[in-house]
């Protein structure tokens, strides 16, 4: 370790447990019935099993992901009969999967027997929990999906679920202080690096204020550029109509359509390049249209024939539990398997211990079986008896379990892999499903008085390796208590998105997905440690001392993007294309027994889009 690792604590005592998958499932497995038992046996099913609280490298983990890749390698595996026989079973167990559980439950009574198999150590994909201890106090953090964005506009289907599992929308806004930050006068920034600008300086306040941009390291012309853009007062396009407008912005990343348009140069761009954490993309591959329906200055306004984003409007961004929308999954667990926690309520919740042994009990109907990727998903189409075998993999052993029914709700491009018999033109279909990815790492710290000192709540980084950092939304539920004082433990919210700027959208996500897997957690620490200590050191912040536990959550496959192969065109939220180029329609069809659910069956990563294509699913099948 040399001098500058020390000083940023690299050697510091804080957890960096990472060990589910490699040492503790080592340790487990060995304590495991022997291989031979055609019961399964897992980890999960040992005491003391409770991945909310591993820290270090979660999100995709070791050993989540192996088996899946090795299948698209072509490897195939000989599988024994567990005997075990369901009425559906579900693969992937995210917000979609777990809500197909409810919903099939809804419709074919409770006794319905479901199994629900995912490849990591816990449930709910995306909607992932992260546990702190410090000083005996829980800190709890969101590792994913971050919040129900304006439920108020849900479809009926994913407003009725919300309401059945308990969630009252109204609760938030006294739950969500949104005053707190406001109150200790602390303000967004932007923290220019010297790698990319030449010094590091933050500059606490918006970029649009004459006095900020005045002292930022970007020459002349760059403040000018951003002053312009900021004001967004200037009509462009405007020889266009609103539709050959539309047509164009949806063909022209939004980079592009500054420099050409906007008349943006190189300096004033290089600060707008850190704008990827919210649509995981660029801004050179990300869409005008998604840039403009986003509010981002450099339209003025401009008219495409519909309204864009009107703001928070009469929903702001508060519908946020401590853990995010883990929450929702974890309110979907216990409903269907209530043995699993204490509890009946959106406030009991928040800090109930789950009992992960009772997740897979073969005198529950539902049963969750995690560390278990499927590997085969095949439709024997026996009419009298079960009509799909599902080939699971876990401890590095092939299982069998039959099913009636079988959603799919993982991600599309593998299931060409799982299940070979589906008609060729669905499997093209379905293996051009896009994911972006994007990490979201949480930084526990002893207090946070550094952000007092210098006034800041959240800070933009152009140039970081993190492309923002901001504390911790102040939300108070059920016994939690999120900090309010300056001196207690606070968690830091930090976003990053990986991928090679000039490359299509495409090749950046791919790009992205293989420098994720190849980061290990200790180049991440040290990038964390050496960027909140340049960030925050005016205000007295010592990496080395202050921080006190890091977990990196990294999401290869993590935003569904909506994908057109025939242009190479790609879209947030695809809801302004054709119907001819909604591919991901035909992609989803049933095929047997087997139907298709999660976020790509929508190209849109949001929650509703999980539960709404999870009802769809089911009622295909139902
Ligand atoms: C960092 C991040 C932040 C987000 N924030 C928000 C937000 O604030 N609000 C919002 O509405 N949405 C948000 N989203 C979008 C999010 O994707 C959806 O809201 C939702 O959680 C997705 O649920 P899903 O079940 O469709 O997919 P996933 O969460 O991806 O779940 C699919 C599951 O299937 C598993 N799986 C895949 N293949 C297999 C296999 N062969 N065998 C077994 N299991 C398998 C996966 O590993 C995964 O666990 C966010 C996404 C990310 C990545």
């Amino acid at each position: 370790m040399n001098k500058t690792d020390r000083q940023l604590g690299m050697n510091a005592d804080i957890t960096r447990r990472d060990f589910i998958s490699g040492v503790s499932v080592a340790i487990g497995a060995s304590l495991l019935p022997a291989a031979s038992s055609a019961q399964d046996v897992g980890a999960q099913d040992l005491p003391g099993y409770y991945p909310p609280d591993l820290t270090g490298m979660r999100g995709s983990h070791a050993g989540s992901f192996e088996a899946a890749h090795m299948l698209l390698d072509g490897k195939t595996w000989d599988a024994q009969d567990t005997g075990e026989e369901y009425d559906l079973i579900v693969v992937g167990g995210g917000i979609s999967g777990l809500s197909a559980a409810h919903f099939f439950r809804q419709a074919m009574g409770d006794k319905a027997r479901i199994l629900i198999l995912d490849n990591h150590d816990d449930f709910g994909g995306h909607a992932k929990r992260n546990e702190f201890v410090i000083d005996g106090r829980l800190m709890i953090g969101y590792g994913g999906t971050m919040l129900l964005e304006s439920p108020g506009g849900y479809p009926d289907v994913a407003k009725k679920l919300i309401r059945d599992l308990g969630i009252d929308t109204q609760r938030f806004y006294t739950a969500f202080d949104r005053d707190l930050y406001r109150s200790l006068g602390l303000k967004r920034g932007t923290f220019f690096n010297k790698e990319t600008f030449g010094t590091d300086h933050l500059a606490v306040g918006a970029l649009s204020d004459p006095d900020v941009l005045k002292h930022i390291p970007l020459s002349e012309e760059g403040k000018a550029d951003l002053a312009r853009f900021y004001a967004d007062d200037r009509e462009y396009l405007s020889d266009l109509s609103p539709e050959e407008r539309l047509a164009y912005l949806q063909q022209t990343d939004y980079e592009t359509y500054l420099k050409e348009h906007v008349g943006m140069g190189d300096a004033s761009l290089k600060v707008l390049r850190s704008w990827r954490g919210l649509w995981a993309i660029g801004i050179d591959a990300m869409p005008a249209t998604t840039a403009w329906s986003s509010d981002y200055p450099g339209f003025a306004g401009m008219d495409l024939g519909f309204p864009s984003y009107q703001g928070e409007g009469d929903e702001p961004n508060i519908f946020h539990f401590p853990d995010g929308n883990a929450t929702v999954a974890r309110l979907l667990v216990r409903q269907m398997i209530p043995a699993v926690a204490p509890g009946d309520d959106m406030e009991d919740i928040v800090t109930a211990r789950f009992d992960y042994a009772r997740l897979d009990d073969p005198n529950s109907a539902v049963r969750i079986r995690l560390n278990s990727t499927a590997v085969r998903v095949r439709d024997v189409g026996d009419k009298l008896k079960n009509a799909v075998q599902v080939t699971y993999l876990r401890n590095g052993e092939a299982r069998n379990v039959t099913a009636k029914n079988v959603v799919m709700a993982c991600y599309h491009a593998m299931i060409p892999h799982l299940c070979p018999e589906m008609p060729q033109d669905q499997r093209s279909i379905l293996s051009t499903a896009l994911r972006a990815p994007l990490v979201y790492t949480n930084v526990l710290i002893r207090n946070w008085t550094s952000f007092v000192k210098l006034g800041l709540r959240r800070a933009d980084c152009p140039g970081g390796y993190h492309h923002g950092v901001q504390l911790d939304y102040p939300v108070s539920l059920g016994e939690y208590r999120c900090p309010k004082s300056p001196d207690e433990p606070m968690i830091l919210h930090l976003t990053r998105v990986p991928g090679q700027p000039g490359l299509s959208a495409r090749d950046q996500f791919v790009a992205g997905q293989r420098d994720l897997l190849a980061t290990p957690f200790q180049t991440f620490e040290r990038e964390i440690r050496d960027q909140l200590g340049r960030i925050l050191s005016d205000g007295g912040f010592d990496p080395a001392r202050d921080i006190a536990g890091i977990t990196v959550n990294r999401w290869p496959h993590g935003y569904a993007y909506g994908y057109d192969p025939e242009t190479d065109h790609v879209a947030f939220n695809p809801s302004l294309w054709p119907m001819e180029k909604r591919h991901w329609v035909h992609g989803s069809r049933r095929f047997g027994n087997i139907s298709i659910a999660a976020t790509d069956a929508a190209s849109n990563a949001m929650t509703e889009s999980a539960i709404e294509e999870a009802h769809r699913a089911v009622s295909e099948l139902t």
